[in-house]
């Protein structure tokens, strides 16, 4: 609260309040990431908006037909989401860029209702070991019967869940995670939610 109130200060231009979720309620697929970047999605008001990872996130959907548009680093640029919403573990930027677990278990509550608002849901695609894990709980499903792995998938009931490592700036420079990778863990979400 101290954090957003003394960023709200030093920009005061910035959007500075929880990130919405992107996208239409009755898309198949819903895309968790981690929280907003500071001066991305804390700044634009779209999840991955303006952050480093939203740069391959959006060319990655836009690649599989899963947004139409051109994404230009802010929310007013005109790209739509096709069957396909976009929404955060976290709602507001945390301090370092590193959420609590306090903040990820306050934010659960939109988490499971932003899921359970979806109809037509059949796949989630979680970015990270923090979004696999909220999702898990946020499901009902015991994380030890379900550990994170890049390109894990585990089927429920009504939706499968796949996972990713997330599409940071750190893990992209580092190897974790290539372009090779994310697309191909994108384009088995896509087919999951079909
Ligand atoms: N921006 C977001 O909105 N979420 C992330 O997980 C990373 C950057």
């Amino acid at each position: 609260m101290e954090f957003r109130a003394a960023n709200a200060e030093a920009h005061p231009d910035y959007f500075n309040a929880p990130v919405p979720s992107f996208g239409a309620g009755d898309a198949r697929l819903l895309i968790v990431g981690l929280a907003p970047g500071l001066k991305g999605a804390n700044r634009t008001g779209r999840p991955f908006t303006g952050d480093w990872a939203g740069d391959l996130l959006y060319a990655t959907l836009l690649k599989h037909g899963l947004a139409r548009g051109t994404y230009s680093e802010r929310a007013d640029d005109g790209l739509v989401l096709a069957d396909c919403a976009i929404t955060n573990a976290v709602r507001c930027v945390p301090p370092e860029n590193k959420p609590t677990s306090a903040e990820i278990k306050t934010c659960r509550k939109f988490l499971a209702s932003q899921i359970s608002s979806m109809p037509r849901l059949h796949a989630i695609l979680a970015l990270g070991k923090i979004a696999h894990d909220s999702v898990c709980d946020a499901l009902g499903v015991k994380k030890s019967a379900h550990p994170f792995k890049h390109g894990g998938s585990y089927p429920f009931e009504h939706l499968t869940l796949i996972s990713s490592y997330h599409c940071s700036r750190y893990n992209t420079n580092t190897g974790v995670l290539t372009e090779a990778m994310f697309d191909a863990v994108v384009k088995r979400a896509r087919l999951a939610a079909d």
